[in-house]
């Protein structure tokens, strides 16, 4: 891992100089005044990798998102603010649900690539939609599904369903390793600078994420369906 090891190390992005609500000092981004040391309000933007003090990489040590997110935690906690002001009892509950947040989010692989995105494209939410190469097996998946419901030719039907989900999360494990690759080269863009590559690792990670949310729905259609769970067939699709 590149990135410093230094919990104050910033985003990155030129944020305004903010000033300390209580002594006016420069507080820049910092949760704490670093002259008078009370607490300040979040910044505008909810950025889950400020938040924790990385850069916009997506492949992180998962041990030091840990340690950071403790390390801060210590500094914001509610407790310590139970005999403060008003003002620094709300704020210090903003920072804490804020810091809860980006650890959830950069913890998490997935969820890390789903910031990203939204940080980068606006975008709030990734539509499943089927992988372009296999519109042919999601058809033939489809209608096994249907007999399956439909408890015609049960045990082969089943047996056809059980290799469909093995297949099913073999491709999902594929993608998996797409989102790794695409990963390091985002953080290899990210450090060279280079936005037009920035903006294709983007896209192609909204595409596979896209697609692989579909995969997991699909797998989840698939397992209910052998498990004989009716509430399956409702959804989606
Ligand atoms: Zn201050």
């Amino acid at each position: 891992m590149t990135q410093s090891t230094k919990p104050s190390a910033g985003s990155g992005a030129a944020a305004a100089p903010r000033s300390c609500w209580r002594c006016g000092g420069e507080a820049g981004e910092a949760w704490l005044c670093p002259a008078c040391g009370t607490i300040q309000p979040p910044p505008d933007t909810v950025d889950e990798f400020a938040c924790l003090g990385f850069p916009r990489h997506l492949q992180l040590d998962a041990t030091l998102v840990a340690e950071r997110f403790h390390e801060r935690s210590r500094q914001i906690h509610p407790d310590f603010f139970q005999t403060k002001s008003d003002r620094e009892r709300v704020l210090s509950l903003e920072a804490s649900s804020r810091l809860n947040r980006a650890y959830r989010v950069l913890r998490d692989p997935i969820e890390r690539i789903q910031a990203l995105i939204r940080l980068e494209t606006g975008e709030r939410e990734t539509t499943a939609k089927a992988p372009s190469d296999l519109v042919e097996e999601v058809f033939e998946l489809q209608e096994t599904l249907e007999r399956a419901r439909g408890h015609r030719e049960e045990g082969v039907v089943r047996e056809q369903l059980r290799k469909e989900q093995e297949r099913w999360q073999q491709r999902l494990a594929r993608v998996d390793d797409e989102l790794r690759e695409l990963s390091a080269r985002w953080d290899r863009a990210v450090d060279r600078g280079d936005e037009k590559a920035k903006r294709e690792v983007v896209s192609a990670l909204r595409d596979r994420l896209s697609g692989r949310q579909y995969l997991v729905n699909t797998i989840e259609d698939v397992t209910m369906t052998l498990e004989g769970r009716s509430d399956a067939k409702d959804r989606r699709h």
